[in-house]
């Protein structure tokens, strides 16, 4: 539909986009960092951005690029479970498509580049701290190998915006900033809930002609475009409509899994925040876990924790579910349902297999691997140990001498992991220690030689008995099968070692690093950004060894040089990231 010029909120009737007619121009637009590897995408080299004086202009949305057809898109969505009727691009502009080359075809985004039809109370603006968050955790995720939306650029300004960034009741003015976004297609599970009819908001009032004729065209769009290997393999309309909705529970399941393995929280996993391609899609107050805890809430406004780390493969069913139900006649229920019921083992698979490899198991599938997996987390949670450092650390297990079913000697390395755990200090908070309490300070004040602390605590009935069920973990029969029956030790070794170390990211984006980037970046020096993005570029790059991730009292002792920023990236958190505090 056509944009009447009137802006904010209101209901659009009938219409997947709508056109934006009066661009809102950011003052003095700069940039506050490229992304070279995105921007190659279109096609673009980083100085040839750099040298247009004009490319802050047209990269934020402020002046518009040639050819470009900006509009902003119709969504609806349920957020924390409850449907919440039209939301849309409330602070997002589409700018059109571009065909680089041999490359596929990129949506452009502008994102925080002022009001559209869709932004209700909103102003349509994002601050520099979001747009960090967003720009340096969408290439982060890329660089994981996670299928993620891309972000080209990011540009702040002198236009200002009060928000209240404490939560504290005082509002404060911050920069406007644009990160532009891209991806093959930004559309939304939410997409496809405009159609589910009846709402007050859709405007799209019973199962009319139009509306089924509009959900018919979107859904062709969609397949036909993003999936022409599904819209060539079917004739009939609802056996590839069924094919497509098991391949987005596919590209779902492995979605979430890849964000589990990396211990990722999206935080926000409404309807609307899920893509049709299985991207990572809207960073707001993403987590990357620093101590493991599967109940770990990284979105301060989600009081109940349904988004927790644990609960993502169920709300991404739920989500498929929302799906199946807003494609309506176009699904056949009971297919849905089958595939819907696929979900949880198609998710379990992709997990486990890529436990394994984080696991270094590459040769040979024992069922009794996801025990050891589980085995494995849970004596991190007890530990309090950080999770990215804890599985970078596993490739340094030392090797076993011998093949057979011989337990190995493993003391070294559980050192090494145990330097990842929580201080003693820090579990001592609980006011009334429990037996997991114990049993942590004793692990604890073992790995830092307090023999006192464990003799007070070992010698409690049942600690010895699970100290020696948890010492089951550190078992290498599993690595000893790996090498059954093969001569070639050195290969296997070498195998694992590249497997493991392409897993385990020796560095993601905890929020201290986003935090120290904004604060510099909100006093006028982004160079801690353009760092920061360089780091996550190589998250696997093993240029350093073990000793880089001791805890902070190894790395104190040392002197800090100008390059040793790479170092802390893959330390355990400080003890100021507790207090960050993201909504
Ligand atoms: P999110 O929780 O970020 O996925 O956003 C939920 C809805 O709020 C979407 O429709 C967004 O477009 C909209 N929204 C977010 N920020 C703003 C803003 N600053 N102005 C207007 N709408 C916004
Ligand atoms: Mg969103
Ligand atoms: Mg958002």
């Amino acid at each position: 539909v056509e944009d009447t010029g009137e802006p904010g909120s209101r209901t659009v009737r009938a219409a997947c986009f709508s056109r934006i007619r009066t661009l809102q121009p950011l003052v003095r637009p700069r940039f506050v960092a490229l992304s070279q590897s995105a921007l190659a995408l279109l096609g673009l080299g980083e100085q040839q951005v750099l040298s247009d004086p004009l490319a802050p202009e047209y990269l934020s949305g402020s002046r518009l690029l040639p050819g470009s057809e900006p509009a902003a898109h119709c969504y609806c969505g349920h957020q924390f479970g409850l449907f919440a009727g039209q939301l849309g691009d409330g602070a997002v502009m589409y700018l059109g498509e571009v065909e680089s080359g041999t490359q596929r075809r990129w949506e452009i985004q502008v994102k925080g580049a002022g009001v559209t039809p869709y932004s209700r109370e909103g102003d349509g603006r994002k601050v520099l701290r979001s747009s960090i968050r967003e720009f340096l955790c969408s290439e982060a995720m890329a660089s994981l190998g996670i299928p993620s939306t891309r972000a080209a650029s990011l540009v702040t300004s002198d236009l200002y915006v009060n928000r209240d960034p404490l939560k504290s009741g005082q509002q404060v003015p911050e920069r406007c900033s644009v990160v532009m976004r891209l991806a093959p297609s930004f559309i939304r599970f939410g997409s496809f809930e405009i159609f589910l009819g009846q709402d007050e908001f859709s405007g799209l009032k019973g199962p009319s002609a139009g509306q089924d004729d509009i959900r018919s065209q979107l859904l062709d769009y969609v397949i036909e475009t993003f999936y022409p290997r599904i819209q060539q393999a079917h004739s009939n309309r609802k056996a590839r409509n069924t094919a497509f909705y098991r391949e987005v529970m596919i590209r779902t399941a492995e979605l979430v899994a890849k964000w589990q393995c990396v211990g990722f929280c999206h935080g926000v996993l409404n309807t609307d925040n899920m893509s049709i391609l299985g991207l990572t899609l809207d960073y707001g107050p993403y987590g990357f876990m620093d101590r493991f805890d599967p109940d770990f809430i990284c979105n301060a406004s989600d009081k109940r924790g349904r988004y927790s780390y644990q609960a993502q493969p169920s709300v991404c069913r739920w989500n498929l579910a929302r799906l199946a139900e807003a494609l309506g006649s176009e699904l056949d229920g009971s297919e849905a349902g089958a595939i819907l019921d696929d979900f949880m083992l198609t998710y379990e698979a992709f997990y486990l297999s890529i436990m394994r490899k984080k696991l270094g198991l590459l040769r040979k599938e024992d069922t009794e691997d996801s025990e050891l997996i589980s085995d494995l987390l849970r004596v991190m949670h007890n530990t309090g140990a950080d999770f990215t450092n804890t599985f970078r650390l596993l490739s340094y297990v030392p090797w076993p001498e011998k093949s057979d079913n011989e337990r190995a000697t493993v003391g070294p390395v559980v050192d090494l992991i145990l330097q990842q755990c929580a201080s003693v200090e820090d579990l001592k908070v609980a006011n009334k220690p429990t037996m997991e309490d114990k049993l942590r300070m004793t692990i604890l004040s073992m790995a830092q030689n307090n023999p006192a602390m464990f003799s007070m605590v070992a010698d409690r009935p049942g600690v010895a008995q699970q100290l020696e069920r948890l010492s089951e973990i550190k078992d290498l029969r599993r690595l000893a099968e790996e090498c059954a029956g093969t001569s070639d030790l050195s290969l296997i070794k070498k195998e694992r070692l590249n497997a493991m170390n392409n897993t385990n990211p020796r560095v993601v984006l905890r929020n201290y690093i986003a935090q120290n980037a904004i604060q510099a970046a909100e006093k006028g020096d982004f160079s801690e950004v353009k760092n920061v993005l360089k780091v996550l570029e190589k998250p696997f790059s093993d240029a350093f060894g073990p000793e880089h991730l001791a805890g902070p009292s190894a790395c104190e002792q040392k002197e800090q040089k100008a390059t040793d920023f790479i170092f802390d990236y893959a330390r355990k958190p400080p003890a100021w990231a507790k207090q960050i505090c993201i909504t």
